[in-house]
């Protein structure tokens, strides 16, 4: 079986089936990506001893016959701002070269249990800020389908690991479109959960309120494998929540999604979006109607204020999170005269351009006088965003729009100038406001570029979207 026929399914049935082991397939992918990631520069550091080791152990069990679930054996890519014990966790960020993890995330403590194999960390733009995986203090990666043009981001080492089969599927995080923009760019899937249906401990913060781990994978069905195993209650992250998710939502009864209707934001169809964006989602429209769904166009009157009020609640979570980060046990260490001195010199030489923007920004809008007429009043606009949602889903089950106003656009071409970086992301925020799950799925059957569409669910109703998604997939 090639690397690039994998998915997570196909390679358990291959394990099981005893048509590979773990093992032989586990040292091609380490064979492979020493190739081919001198193009692409998806990962930051690689664990092959422990991730043979990991295959081996997968092996044994299934030559025991054990019972064993879908993610044994199953080779996977992790973004570095997430922490795996004894591997670097460095979030692209120079404060934190060097930075050895001492302990397992959740999610990785998951995926260790479940048996999976970590094949190393992936790059990102600094601490999860940016849209191109060009924040990275240590390189950027490109897009496998152009090798001129971004990857996305800020998980877009994630994304191009696996869209140039470097991994079977990975995982990233989503503060504001970090892992459905960089999906939509690669052409993979990228999701999403309900804020609060996976645990973030163990995983460095961006915007706390915000943030959310998931999956991205080359199908939907992949992505509902690992959002399953990742998801539920940890005691160690106050905001999981006892949700748990049922075999629903990998086997999804066709006449369960006939029921549901999908609804059109106006507000998502912009002038300004490229023509072939819009022509393909409209095509992913009529495949989904001709599974007999209905849609409905409808309206998310707050919309235009999503991208500022993210930047202003963003930034502000930023400036408190990374007030942690001194460089005095890790990364760059400056020589300096005293205290405050050390932590000036060593804050400047170790974040990026992109981080102090937004330390600086947050930490403006926080500021007394300030507070009321930035802080206060984006909490109030964010309510505002909730509500057109709660007001949408009186209506309609799921939303779909389109993830990207543009295909991937050109390294290079859009790093100075932050206002229309931030731009992309503008169809994915919302859902990163009201909380809500979302998926981008690659519109099939066209050519050049690739090109997601999106759907967002109800909160805790992973299982609409992620159903709509599998049976799109399989027409
Ligand atoms: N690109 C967005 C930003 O820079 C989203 C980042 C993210 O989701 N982590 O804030």
């Amino acid at each position: 079986m090639h690397l690039h026929d994998l998915t997570i399914k196909k390679y358990h049935e291959g394990l099981l089936n005893k048509d590979f082991k773990a093992l032989e397939m586990t040292q091609e992918f380490f064979d492979y990506i020493k190739k081919e990631d001198k193009k692409i520069n998806a990962y930051l550091s690689l664990s092959e001893k422990t991730a043979l080791e990991q295959a081996e152990q997968a092996d044994l069990k299934i030559t025991k016959e054990e019972n064993v679930g879908m993610l044994a054996g199953v080779p996977l890519a992790i973004k570095d701002i997430i922490l795996v014990e004894g591997l670097p966790a460095t979030a692209a960020s120079k404060i934190l070269e060097n930075y050895v993890a001492s302990y397992d995330a959740t999610v990785i403590k998951k995926l260790k249990n479940a048996g999976a194999v970590l094949l190393g960390k992936t790059n990102m733009d600094e601490f999860a800020m940016g849209s191109s995986t060009e924040n990275s203090a240590f390189k950027a990666t490109k897009n496998p389908h152009d090798l001129t043009r971004v990857p996305g981001g800020s998980s877009g080492g994630s994304a191009a690991a696996v869209a140039a089969n470097m991994a079977v599927a990975a995982l990233g995080t989503d503060t504001g479109g970090s892992i459905r923009q960089p999906a939509a760019f690669c052409g993979v899937v990228g999701f999403k959960p309900t804020y609060g249906a996976v645990s973030r401990f163990g995983t460095m913060a961006m915007a706390s309120s915000l943030d959310q781990i998931g999956p991205f994978a080359k199908t939907v069905e992949d992505a509902a494998i690992l959002f399953k195993e990742i998801s539920g209650q940890d005691k160690l992250d106050s905001t999981s929540a006892d949700i748990k998710y049922g075999d629903e939502i990998l086997n999804p009864k066709l006449e369960d999604i006939k029921k549901l209707t999908v609804g059109i934001p106006e507000e998502y169809f912009v002038e300004g979006m490229d023509k072939e964006v819009s022509k393909a989602v409209d095509s992913a429209i009529k495949s989904i109607e001709s599974l007999g769904i209905k849609t409905k166009k409808i309206s998310l009157p707050h919309t235009k204020y999503a991208l500022s009020d993210y930047y202003i609640i963003m930034p502000a979570e930023v400036s408190a999170n990374l007030e942690r980060f001194d460089g005095i046990r890790y990364g760059t260490r400056e020589k300096s005269k005293n205290l405050i001195e050390l932590y000036k010199k060593n804050r400047s030489a170790g974040f990026g351009d992109e981080a102090k923007r937004r330390i600086i920004l947050g930490t403006f809008v926080l500021s007394s006088g300030y507070y009321d007429a930035y802080y206060a009043k984006a909490q109030k606009v964010r309510s505002l965003i909730k509500k057109d949602f709660i007001e949408a889903f009186e209506k309609v089950d799921v939303i779909l729009t389109p993830v990207t106003p543009t295909t991937a656009f050109k390294i290079g071409e859009k790093v100075d100038d932050p206002l229309s970086m931030y731009l992309s992301d503008i169809f994915t925020i919302p859902a990163n406001l009201a909380g809500l799950p979302a998926i981008s799925i690659p519109v099939s059957g066209i050519t050049g570029l690739p090109i997601g569409f999106q759907l967002m669910g109800k909160p805790w109703r992973e299982v609409d979207i992620l159903g709509i998604g599998q049976y799109y997939q399989r027409i």
